[in-house]
C-alpha cells in the first residue's frame, strides 16, 4: 500500500515541469505517502503523548512526570553532581512548576547550549484563594474561582471538570489534591443557563460575557451535615470532608493552588485515528517531544537543554515564568560543575552563543473560520512542525522576528534531515495576533525561532493536534539537539 502510494506521489512529481521542480515550494500532507514503518512510528510515538496528557492534568503534575521520566533516562538531581563529563545528565525543578534538563555535550558550555523551551502551564480555571460558599437560595456549595490564561469561559461551563492542585497546611506541611479523573471518583461543574430562560439575560450578552467571571462557579455539593446547631450546613459538610481527607480546614484555602480542568483523558479524534483531543496540548506538546528528544540523547556535540517554564499563559511574569533568572542560573550551576570560580562573562559567552527553538503551538487552520487566517502564511494541521519567523500583533509588535540567517539554518536543518516542516503565522495581519517566550530568550543574546505543533481549536478545553505533526515535533528537536 505504501509503495503504491508512493509511485502515486512519484507520478504526480513527473507531471511537473523542470522549472516548477526547480523553483516551487514543496507542500504536501504527510499522510501522503507516509511509508508503513513511519505510520508505525507515528502512531506508537502518540501513545505516549495521550498517556503523557491524561495522567498530567493540573501543573505540578507535569513537573512531576517530567521529573519521573528524566530520572528514568539517567538524569541526576543537580544537587546531587558533583562532576561534569560530557555525556553527564541533570535536571533542576523551579518550585514544582518547572524544570530545566540537560546533557553536557562534548564541547565547552562557553561555545553555546542548543535549547528547546516550552510551556507546562495551560488555561485553565483556577479556585480563588476564599472560594467556598453556600448559595442562600439554593442552599448548594460552590467554588469561586478566577480564570488563568486566554480562556472562551462560556466553552468550560456544563462540563465534567476535575480538581488538581496542592495545599499548604497551618503545620506547614503540603498535600496533593487530584479529584475527578478516576471513574468512580466525583467530577465537577459549572453550571450554565437553560436555552429556554436566557432571552434576558445571556442571549443579549457578547460572547466574552455569556459566562462572566463571576459567573464561574463551580458546583461542590448538596448535602446538609447532620448538625442541628450548624449555619450553613452544606457548606460545612464540605469542610468537613476535606478535614477527614486531606487534614484542611477552611484557611487553607489561602494557601492553595487548586484547579479546575476537563476532566477525562485524551482521545483519538476522527474515524481514521488520525488526530488527537485533549486538554492542554498547548503546550505539553512541545513539552512531551522535547522531554522524548532529549532523553533520548547520548553524548551530543554541543549541550542540549530541555526547559519548561510556568506562566506563558499569562505573560510570563514570576519566579516560575521564562522571565526569571531560574534558567540563567541553572546554566551557571552548569558552568561550575567543572569550574566553581567561572567568571560572569563565561556565562554570558554561553548563552550569547545558543541556539533556542520557542517551542509552542500555532493556530491551525480551523475549515469552519478561515477568514481569520491569510491562507498562504497560515499552518494547517497535518503538515509538519510550523515554523515561524515572528509573532507579535499589529505592525509586528512586540516579536522575536528570528533573523534569516537562523532561520536559513533551521530550514536547511530539516530539510536535510527530511523532517516534515511549514511555515506558518498566527493569523491575519490586523485580526489579532500573540506572543511567545521567544522575545524573552532572544533578551539572553541568543538566536530564538518560534517552532511547534499546529492546533485546531487552541485553548479550548478538548485541542485537537494530528499525529504526525506531534511526531514531526519530536524529529525536529531531535535534529536540533545534534546541531553542531
Ligand atoms: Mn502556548
Ligand atoms: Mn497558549
Amino acid at each position: 500500500m505504501a509503495a503504491k502510494k508512493r509511485a502515486k506521489k512519484d507520478a504526480k512529481e513527473d507531471k511537473k515541469s523542470k522549472l516548477e521542480k526547480k523553483l516551487l515550494m514543496k507542500e504536501e500532507m504527510i499522510w501522503d505517502g507516509l511509508s508503513k514503518k513511519d505510520e508505525k512510528a507515528v502512531m506508537s510515538f502518540c501513545e505516549g503523548y495521550k498517556d503523557f496528557l491524561t495522567k498530567g492534568k493540573g501543573l505540578r503534575e507535569v513537573a512531576k512526570l517530567i521529573v519521573a521520566a528524566a530520572e528514568a533516562s539517567g538524569f541526576k538531581d543537580l544537587a546531587k553532581v558533583r562532576t561534569a563529563k560530557p555525556g553527564t545528565k541533570v535536571y533542576l525543578v523551579n518550585r514544582g512548576k518547572g524544570l530545566a534538563m540537560a546533557v553536557l555535550g562534548k564541547r565547552p558550555l562557553t561555545d553555546g547550549i542548543n535549547v528547546v523551551a516550552s510551556h507546562i502551564d495551560a488555561p485553565r480555571l483556577d479556585l480563588k484563594q476564599k472560594p467556598l460558599y453556600e448559595d442562600g437560595v439554593t442552599k448548594l456549595a460552590l467554588l469561586k474561582t478566577h480564570y488563568y490564561g486566554g480562556v472562551k469561559k462560556y466553552q468550560w461551563a456544563s462540563i465534567p471538570l476535575s480538581l488538581h492542585g496542592s495545599v499548604v497546611l497551618a503545620n506547614g506541611k503540603t498535600v496533593d489534591i487530584a479529584i475527578g479523573e478516576e471513574p468512580d471518583e466525583p467530577v465537577f461543574v459549572v453550571p450554565d443557563l437553560l436555552p429556554h430562560l436566557w432571552r434576558q439575560t445571556q442571549a443579549k450578552r457578547k460572547a466574552p460575557d455569556v459566562m462572566k467571571g463571576e459567573d464561574m462557579n463551580i458546583l461542590v455539593a448538596s448535602r446538609p451535615l447532620d448538625d442541628e446547631k450548624a449555619k450553613e450546613k452544606v457548606k460545612l459538610a464540605v469542610l468537613d470532608h476535606l478535614n477527614r481527607k486531606y487534614g484542611m480546614v477552611e484557611e487553607d484555602f489561602i494557601s492553595a493552588e487548586i484547579e479546575a480542568v476537563p476532566t477525562g483523558p485524551a482521545r483519538d479524534v476522527g474515524i481514521d485515528s488520525s488526530m488527537i483531543g485533549s486538554y492542554g496540548q498547548d503546550d505539553r506538546v512541545c513539552a512531551y517531544t522535547s522531554l522524548e528528544a532529549i532523553t533520548g540523547i547520548k553524548i551530543p556535540e554541543r549541550t542540549a537543554l530541555a526547559l519548561f517554564v510556568d506562566k506563558e499563559e499569562i505573560g510570563s511574569d514570576s519566579n516560575t515564568g521564562i522571565k526569571s533568572r531560574f534558567f540563567q542560573n541553572f546554566v551557571g550551576d552548569l558552568l561550575a560543575l567543572s569550574d566553581p570560580d567561572y567568571a560572569d562573562s563565561a556565562l554570558r559567552r554561553a548563552l550569547a552563543r545558543s541556539k533556542c527553538l520557542s517551542s509552542d503551538v500555532n493556530a491551525g487552520i480551523n475549515p469552519s473560520f478561515k477568514e481569520v487566517h491569510e491562507p498562504q502564511n497560515a499552518a494547517l494541521i497535518g503538515r509538519g512542525i510550523v515554523i515561524t519567523k515572528f509573532t507579535g500583533s499589529g505592525g509586528k509588535y512586540t516579536a522575536n522576528d528570528a533573523s534569516a540567517e537562523f532561520v536559513g539554518e533551521i530550514r536547511n536543518m530539516l530539510n536535510k534531515a527530511k523532517v516534515p516542516w511549514q511555515y506558518g503565522a498566527l493569523g491575519k495581519v490586523d485580526e489579532g495576533g500573540g506572543g511567545t517566550i521567544a522575545k524573552h530568550l532572544a533578551e539572553l543574546d541568543m538566536d530564538v525561532i518560534d517552532a511547534g505543533t499546529a492546533l485546531i481549536s487552541m485553548h479550548a478545553p478538548f485541542e485537537i493536534s494530528s499525529k504526525v505533526d506531534v511526531w514531526s515535533t519530536y524529529r525536529a528537536f531531535e535534529e536540533f539537539f545534534k546541531v553542531k
